[in-house]
């Protein structure tokens, strides 16, 4: 069996990663920081561990935005967010997968932060939603 390597880049491509393994399903977080971040109704994410992630191009135009032990990174380029870290979790960071170019089809599993939504937005679907985050 062939090892999946899951790919992504940013908007403008200059930016390129690499995760191995199988992808978890996604959660998405309604917070009023990742709905800034993204400029969006919510972010969609996975937890995946740091040593199966790696850049690999365009490190040198990552940026990252640090606000209480958490680091958003994005390309400073087009702006795309594309992962998460939390000094706090070295080994896991959260991945952005929006900007995933491998097929990918899991259906979200949780809205978190789902109180803070944006009141434009009604969740439709049947997944669990939690007031915080219950996992990482
Ligand atoms: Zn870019
Ligand atoms: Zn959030």
């Amino acid at each position: 069996m062939q090892a999946t390597i899951n790919k992504g880049s940013c908007l403008c491509g200059r930016v390129r990663y690499e995760v191995d393994g199988e992808l978890a399903a996604p959660h998405l977080c309604h917070c009023s920081r990742c709905r800034k971040a993204h400029g969006s109704a919510f972010t969609a994410a996975v937890a995946v561990k740091t040593k199966d992630f790696r850049i690999v191009a365009g490190e040198d135009t990552l940026g990252d935005y640090a606000h209480e032990g958490v680091h958003r990174w994005f390309c400073r380029n087009c702006g795309s967010p594309l992962f998460a870290t939390r000094d706090a979790m070295l080994n896991m960071m959260r991945l952005r997968i929006a900007a995933l170019d491998t097929p990918y089809d899991k259906k979200p599993v949780a809205h978190i932060y789902a109180t803070s939504k944006a009141h434009w937005y009604d969740i439709l679907d049947g997944a669990p939603q939690y007031e915080q985050r219950p996992l990482y």
